[in-house]
């Protein structure tokens, strides 16, 4: 029997605020702890919450990125349960009216091969606002203990409930990357699911292939990393079909992801989890959104990725795995379009961007404003190349210079005299003298080993440091073995 996977996913990302969401202690990470807490978010008596405005801001950008409906009213509401990092003994969240309900997001499911174009709409079931808790650190030794962190109370969350519309781990990893593909885009979390800006808890069920009804689920928690998520659903898949297939029955539980060990481990069973005795907040008014600020909003929207990548397409003329690379982050897209501005071949400059640029990135582990290159002098290294004054080989040197020091290409081409030989006399007299040194080889070479001409043009460069002009050092070579 074939079975099915149906996944859902809960994902809170921290809203990008400066302060909390019901007071006005800072959201600034690695600060010694406790030490940004108030009597709001230590839940003291007689305090009151407010709610901060920009965080409703943050999350109506969202709502309108993904084309979901924002309720005029909605209501925040209290979630009962005791946990030590919880002072107040309650959490504050949207429950029965969210902040907004539908909109969707399009995952590419084509592998860069945009013949087998193939997009999946995934759904999104509604947005709301919450507050977070605190953090307990729990230490494992012969004293054991558990110290409690109150900084995180009161971080704002933004929560997106998706519909299970997932059908597979693959398509849980791109739907997490197009979320945070928009949050970047829309500045309005950090998206570092290392210091917990964005979380995801997934509920997990299969079928049998063609069965209508669905399969008892179970809700993994704890995945802090993309690649996590992919594991761990994939582990759980297996585990319940392995139940089902030995004639087993899935029990409707809640299990945490251990990373390390790669496995689940059972937290509880819903059956004794908490009801947590919803009830309306007392303490808020009711969240009005109007119209016209949510106007006021939409026009502050930057342009959304999906969007960009269509524009790359028609404006630059690139091919659709170019566009997609480009647009995948706002800042490189931003960086690539700033370089056009100086350089007139979309084309070349994407496959500089695509390859030596983002190899910076990917072996110094930072984003592009991190290099010390500009897009503009980008540009005037290219320029080079295509005026000939330095080789293609050269440039890629010049390059990471550039990116190490901060310095333009015409200053260090200049400096270390790395302009292209292209007298063709003295190209000619190099040639000569390794056609000298090797004659056996150019004896091997006329009696038909052809192989052995990239071994000429590579002495031939070796000689010259990568300076003789590619194309003039083929073409005299090609003359002086000429029988
Ligand atoms: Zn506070």
């Amino acid at each position: 029997m074939i079975y099915e996977a149906i996944i859902g996913l809960e994902v809170h990302a921290q809203l990008l605020t400066d302060s909390k969401i019901f007071c006005g202690c800072s959201t600034k990470y690695g600060s010694p702890p406790n030490a940004q807490t108030c009597p709001v978010c230590l839940g003291m008596p007689g305090v009151l919450p407010v709610l901060n405005k920009k965080t409703v801001e943050y999350a109506v950008k969202m709502v309108l990125a993904v084309g979901g409906r924002i309720n005029e009213e909605s209501f925040f509401a209290r979630k009962n349960y005791f946990y030590p990092d919880l002072p107040k003994g309650y959490q504050i969240s949207q429950y029965e009216k969210p902040l907004a309900y539908g909109g969707f997001v399009e995952i590419d499911l084509s592998h860069g091969k945009p013949k087998v174009k193939r997009n999946k709409r995934i759904k999104i079931e509604r947005i709301h606002l919450e507050e977070d808790a605190g953090k307990s650190i729990h230490i494992e030794n012969k004293d054991s203990k558990t110290l409690v962190d109150m900084n995180r109370c009161g971080v704002p969350l933004m929560e997106i409930v998706s519909q299970p519309d997932l059908s597979s781990p693959e398509e849980a990893y791109l739907y997490l990357g197009k979320l945070k593909q928009l949050l970047e885009y829309l500045e309005i979390c950090g998206c570092n699911m290392e210091q917990g800006n964005l979380r995801c808890d997934a509920n997990v069920s299969v079928r049998p292939e063609g069965e209508k009804n669905l399969g008892i689920k179970t809700e993994v928690k704890n995945m802090n990393s993309f690649k996590g998520v992919e594991k761990a659903l994939n582990y759980e898949i297996e585990r319940q079909i392995d139940i089902l297939k030995s004639g087993g029955r899935i029990k409707h539980e809640t299990l945490l992801w251990d990373e390390e060990k790669e496995k689940v481990s059972f937290m509880r069973t819903k059956e004794v989890s908490p009801d947590y005795r919803y009830f309306p907040e007392p303490d808020l008014v009711k969240l009005v959104v109007k119209r016209d600020w949510i106007e006021k909003i939409k026009r502050t929207l930057p342009e959304l990725p999906d969007h960009k990548k269509e524009r790359f397409l028609k404006k630059y003329k690139i091919p659709e795995y170019d566009a997609s690379v480009l647009t995948s982050s706002k800042n490189l897209a931003d960086f690539y379009e700033e370089g056009l501005k100086f350089y007139s071949a979309p084309k070349i400059l994407s496959n500089w961007i695509m390859g030596e640029v983002l190899r910076e990135l990917r072996e110094k582990r930072c984003e592009i404003g991190d290099l010390r290159i500009k897009p503009e002098d980008l540009a005037g290294l290219l320029m080079l190349v295509d005026d000939g004054i330095i080789s293609g080989k050269i440039a890629k040197d010049v390059f990471k210079e550039m990116v190490d020091t901060g310095r333009k290409a015409k200053e260090i081409v200049k400096e270390k005299g790395l302009v292209q030989v292209t007298d063709k006399g003295q190209i000619e007299k190099v040639v000569e003298e390794v056609l000298k040194k090797n004659k056996e080889n150019v004896n091997e070479y006329l009696s038909g080993k052809e192989k052995l001409f990239g071994f000429f043009i590579g002495e031939v460069m070796k000689k010259t440091k990568g300076k003789a002009d590619p194309k003039l050092v083929n073409q005299i070579l090609k003359e002086k073995l000429k029988r």
